[in-house]
């Protein structure tokens, strides 16, 4: 799983730190005239951390009470004034001790306790005009180095991330080099909270979510739809891929978690329940009971590679704090395989689910972007076979000519991986795949052989994979970049059918009745509205195609058609339409293509 947006502020926010990067840089500075300025205007609140993140910064306060949207004004008014007088970042190196009495006569007793935490004989601080704050630094020369920001919101955040401490204000800002990439940001940030799939989600009737299931959705008719659209996609691509699909348990026995070594590592994050007296747990993954698949019968070299495939339904207990629609949830149905193979075929296993990733991401148009994590200082498994292990991914990546990113020293204690990003059309990356190789711990600790040529018993290599991640997640993704408009194949309703009045109903049941027979999920608005309001409604509710039938279509056997969007491709046999339909949507096009060829 990609770490959360989320676990990498409460990351950044442990180690207060900001990188010698431009953009980091100006946004931890943006962070500090922003402290500057609530200080100025609220003097009875305390400062707590300010760090750069993703594509802006937040710092967060002690006060009583929330900022509200007309203190934000306030407050980016006063940084904007800051900014005018152009006022020097200064650093000076203070002894400890120093900074802590500093502090503690200034009342700030945050920044007491980070300090008490710290074990070094000297900080930095950092001073611009009446503002002091500890700080490791870089900063920009002054303040008139800050051109492009904008405050965006406050909540509640407790110290440190810990719901056991204080709450606190955090606002939330964004700053750019360049007016022009501000606002292209701040459009992106409207354009993400129109495609909110949460919202479109409940508009659209996909799924829904209530508080007696927290972090798992109710998927209703529509959303059901993609879900299983998807399935259908991915079963007919790995079914000529020589991939078996099993299914395997959810509710476990413990003893297997204590074998695979989760019980150890991962226990914290399962949902346990005692059973007749003894614990089982809802799986939090696939991985070990795949092994039990593979070992119930002898396997040959001949045998390899074997690729199971398994929708595999997780549970795992996230806070519900971090909780998200389809985004962060608790329950979860991974695309998950888990190949087993000899080394030896690795690099043509890497090479083939590399080629099918490009595939699957290619049918969405959401291009992808390639990583390689290589060993960390600590793994498991000899160099030898770390060696050639990575040689096969580079070699695999190589074979497809994909560019790709080394992330060394980034890999997996037990093998090295590949993460794949897609970018949606707002531009925003979205890890999905990952592709594990696995040398030692399933094959190891689930005791996984195959007798080699030699006659041998050998440890196969197992490569864990996803592609789509999660079917939650997945399309969470799709509805947002898709922002509702779903390509006709996976569109929960794909032609809506409006006779022109009552007088053309009955042709009207009939071109919905051709419809169905050809499997198109069609519906038939006759309702008695205006024909103008039912065009809108099906527009509103983002149908590929809208058919309307009158008297001239009746006679001429045909359809007025509409694509999504608001072309009008004007009158077509229905044989023509239904035709073009089903070609659409057998070739799973991005693209409305109705009407389009001649
Ligand atoms: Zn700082
Ligand atoms: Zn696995």
């Amino acid at each position: 799983m990609a770490e959360s947006e989320e676990d990498r502020h409460l990351k950044l926010a442990g180690e207060f730190d900001c990188l010698p990067e431009p953009l980091p840089t100006l946004r931890h500075s943006t962070s500090h005239v922003m402290a500057q300025a609530v200080k100025q205007l609220f003097p009875e609140v305390r400062v707590a951390i300010g760090p750069a993140i993703e594509d802006g910064f937040y710092y967060d306060f002690a006060k009583a009470t929330p900022f509200t949207p007309e203190d934000l004004e306030k407050i980016e008014a006063r940084m904007r004034e800051i900014v005018q007088k152009d006022l020097r970042f200064t650093r000076e190196d203070w002894p400890r001790e120093q900074a802590i009495r500093w502090f503690e006569d200034h009342g700030e007793p945050f920044k007491v306790e980070i300090l008490r935490g710290l074990d070094v004989p000297t900080v930095s601080v950092y001073k611009q005009g009446d503002f002091l704050d500890l700080c490791r630094g870089p900063h920009v020369a002054s303040t008139g180095s800050i051109k492009a920001f904008k405050l965006l919101s406050s909540s509640g955040a407790y110290w440190r991330g810990d719901e056991k401490n204080p709450m606190l204000q955090r606002i939330y800002g964004t700053a750019w080099l360049t007016q022009e990439e501000l606002d292209k940001h701040l459009w992106r940030l409207d354009e993400a909270k129109k495609r909110d799939h949460r919202k479109l989600g409940r508009e659209q009737d996909l799924f829904d979510f209530y508080d007696v299931a927290p972090g798992a959705p109710f998927w209703l008719p529509g959303g059901m739809v993609l879900v299983r659209e998807l399935e259908r996609f991915a079963r007919e691509s790995l079914d000529a891929r020589d991939y078996q699909e099993i299914a395997t348990p959810l509710l476990v026995n413990k003893k297997l978690w204590v074998q695979s070594g989760h019980w150890d590592h991962y226990q914290d994050n399962m949902f346990k329940l005692d059973v007749e007296g003894e614990v089982f747990s809802l799986k939090p993954m696939n991985c070990p009971e795949s092994a039990y698949v593979y070992k119930r019968t002898l396997r040959s070299y001949r045998d390899l590679p074997i690729r199971y495939s398994e929708m595999g339904r997780c549970h795992r207990n996230e806070r519900s704090g971090t909780l998200s629609g389809l985004v962060r949830v608790r329950q979860f149905t991974q695309d998950d395989a888990h190949i087993y193979c000899r080394p030896e075929q690795l690099q043509a296993e890497i090479a083939d689910l590399l080629a099918l990733v490009r595939e699957w991401y290619g049918t969405f148009g959401l291009p992808p972007s390639y990583r390689l994590a290589t060993r960390p200082p600590d793994k498991l498994g000899t160099e030898q076979q770390w060696d050639s292990a990575e040689d096969a991914l580079h070699q695999a990546l190589r074979t497809n000519e994909l560019a790709y990113d080394l992330d060394k020293g980034g890999g997996a204690f037990y093998g090295p991986k590949i993460d794949i990003d897609v970018e949606d059309a707002l531009g925003r990356q979205w890890q999905l795949a990952t592709i594990q190789v696995d040398l030692t711990m399933l094959p190891e600790r689930m005791q996984c052989e195959y007798i080699d040529t030699d006659g041998q018993p050998k440890r196969p290599v197992v490569i864990h994979r996803v592609i789509f991640g999660s079917y939650e997640r997945f399309v969470a993704i799709l509805t947002e970049h898709f922002a509702g408009a779903f390509p006709t194949w996976l569109a929960p309703v794909q032609a809506r059918v409006l006779p022109i009045s009552e007088k053309h109903a009955e042709y009207g049941r009939q071109v919905h009745a051709r419809l169905r027979q050809a499997r198109i999920r069609a519906e038939l608005d006759d309702r008695n509205e205006k024909l103008g309001y039912r065009i809108r409604d099906a527009q509103v509710r983002k149908v590929p195609y809208t058919l309307v039938v009158g008297e001239r279509e009746a006679q001429n056997g045909t359809a007025s058609v509409r694509a999504r969007g608001g072309a009008d491709l004007g009158a077509l046999p229905l044989e023509r339409v239904l035709e073009d339909l089903r070609a659409e949507i057998g070739s799973r096009s991005v693209t409305l293509n109705v009407g389009q060829t001649t």
